[in-house]
């Protein structure tokens, strides 16, 4: 009897359990059928190509990337959202090159002058401080860069003179902590000594690679945008203080160049650069005679970067003009001195993970609108989700939430760090919690969700933007490996499995915050209430 009792009890409660369940579950797992890892390996394996050559921002290659994934998403039924039916949101950038018709290194001595021409003999270490113009002085040879410091360059004047390295490093230590002493900076201490420049003659190894492939050296551009207001983002390093406002020139040169510039031929040179590598101490001193003038002019163009963005409309009448956004970059890096630097994890993952979550959606909706935004420029600052926010094709108000999808593909298979969803909305962060447990079930770490941590995270994903426009977001992060930012960060090391548990859980977390009856609560912060521009005076970087 009593056996027969429980059966039927059973029996109730099950098909009760149906009947509720039969709509919307059934529905959300045949979503969850249409996720399919080996439908991301395709597109992973197109868009982590090596020919991409890293989709750098700008780059003709990320256009080309832009436009698959436009094709893709249309293909899948997403619908365009900006003006004339386009996918595409132009971010507009002025970039700035060192000018090779301008620039150049004269070298004057008794024997007359002889020029260095750039980019095959010598380069800027960067131009993103450096101003355009001409600087000179005489040359001073201060030895290896691994030797340099106070002692071995005190009995030097360096004052408006070119100081000449080898470009021999001390191998890099373990990251020194915060409160540590300031380890010795030889540009720092240069500067602080009045020196014009510092010329540094590159490594061995960089010079056989150069020769060996046939290259020139490579230097980053300098990018402005004039769309984007990015304050607050506490990027930019502040100049250093203290020091005179005299120009000072880093330059990097090939081997020969170097000969040139001391006034010796390459074989001595070669010598004295084998010696540095034994371990010997080529003795620092003044170059006598020689003076070197510097000449650095710049070209600067405007272009323009594409967000991908489309959208699939709520199933509600009234709520559908309400959003949740799932964004993810669509770039990475440019390539250095012949390495590419595919970005397979950071940020294919999350790329072709949201050509998934579209096939889901397309099966079942929820009563929100979602847009999707493949953003550009992510490693340039978080530009294309900046200019999003801030040129946003619907009210940027009635976006809820940003659920931001950047590495998934990496690390331990069964976790996966939370960044920023506590910070203006509990309920935004217990939705994502009872999400993954009703998904996939992966261990949520919380390490980087607050702003004080010094890796900063919180500030470093294209989440970071919402935040500071008020609208709860959270970074879905598989961490960092050794091959972060490396050419190491290559298709065969994705983990397709891992990266198919977090594209289910992004679309169960997408369909519940987009069927609340409200927009997600803001009630963490007193001083940030409602969703909008005026939230950009926030100070995240003191709290
Ligand atoms: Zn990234």
């Amino acid at each position: 009897m009593h056996f027969r009792k429980d059966i039927v009890r059973a029996a109730v409660a099950v098909g009760f359990f149906w009947v509720i369940a039969a709509g919307p579950l059934a529905a959300q797992s045949r979503g969850l059928k249409a996720i399919r890892a080996a439908d991301m390996r395709i597109h992973m394996d197109f868009l982590a190509a090596p020919e991409f050559e890293g989709r750098p921002s700008p780059s003709t290659a990320v256009e080309i990337a832009s436009a698959y994934i436009a094709e893709q998403a249309k293909i899948r039924g997403l619908r365009p959202l900006l003006p004339g039916g386009s996918y595409f949101q132009y971010v507009p950038v002025e970039v700035t090159t060192v000018s090779p018709a301008k620039s150049r290194l004269r070298i004057l001595s008794a024997s007359g002058e002889q020029i260095l021409y750039f980019p095959q003999a010598f380069a800027p270490t960067s131009i993103r401080a450096l101003a355009e113009g001409a600087s000179s002085g005489r040359v001073v040879f201060i030895g290896a860069v691994r030797d340099a410091d106070e002692k071995s360059l005190k009995d030097l004047d360096l004052g408006g003179k070119m100081a000449v390295a080898i470009g021999l490093t001390a191998p890099e230590g373990p990251r020194s902590a915060a409160g540590a002493p300031t380890p010795f900076s030889l540009t720092r201490y240069l500067r602080e000594k009045g020196a014009a420049g510092m010329i540094t003659i590159i490594s061995p190894e960089r010079e056989a690679n150069l020769k060996e492939k046939g290259l020139r050296f490579d230097v980053a551009e300098r990018l402005a945008f004039p769309s984007v207001d990015m304050s607050g983002r506490g990027s930019s390093l502040p100049a250093p203080s203290g020091l005179p406002s005299l120009p000072f020139v880093q330059l990097e040169v090939r081997h020969e160049a170097g000969a040139t510039i001391l006034g010796i031929t390459p074989a001595e040179m070669e010598e004295r650069i084998a010696a540095a590598v034994r371990g010997e101490h080529p003795a620092p001193g003044p170059v006598e005679g020689r003076i070197l003038e510097a000449s650095i002019y710049f070209d600067t163009r405007t272009t323009a970067m594409s967000n991908v963005v489309g959208v699939i409309e709520g199933s509600d009448l009234k709520l559908k003009n309400e959003y949740v956004t799932i964004t993810g970059h669509q770039d990475h890096l440019s390539m250095r001195e012949g390495a590419v630097y595919p970005g397979a994890d950071d940020n294919v993952s999350a790329s072709v993970a949201m050509l998934e979550i579209i096939e889901a959606l397309m099966i079942e909706r929820p009563k929100r609108s979602v847009i999707f935004v493949w953003d550009t420029a992510e490693e340039r600052g978080l530009v294309g989700s900046y200019h999003f926010v801030q040129h946003c094709p619907v009210p940027v108000e009635k976006i809820s939430a940003n659920l931001n999808l950047d590495m998934l593909a990496r690390n331990d298979p069964n976790m996966i760090y939370f960044v920023g969803s506590n910070c203006l909305s509990t309920e935004f962060d217990q939705i994502l919690r009872a999400a993954m447990a009703r998904s996939v079930r992966m261990r949520i770490d919380d390490t980087f969700q607050g702003t004080a941590h010094p890796d900063r995270f919180f500030f470093r994903s294209d989440q970071f933007p919402y935040i500071q426009y008020g609208i709860p977001g959270v970074w879905i992060f598989c961490g960092t490996t050794p091959d972060y930012h490396t050419p190491r960060d290559t298709r065969d090391k994705v983990d397709y499995a891992k990266m198919e548990k977090l594209t289910k859980f992004t679309y169960v977390a997408c369909l519940d915050i987009g069927n609340r009856p409200e927009m997600m609560k803001l009630d963490v912060r007193p001083d940030v209430k409602t969703r909008g521009t005026h939230n950009m005076s926030v100070n995240w970087r003191a709290r």
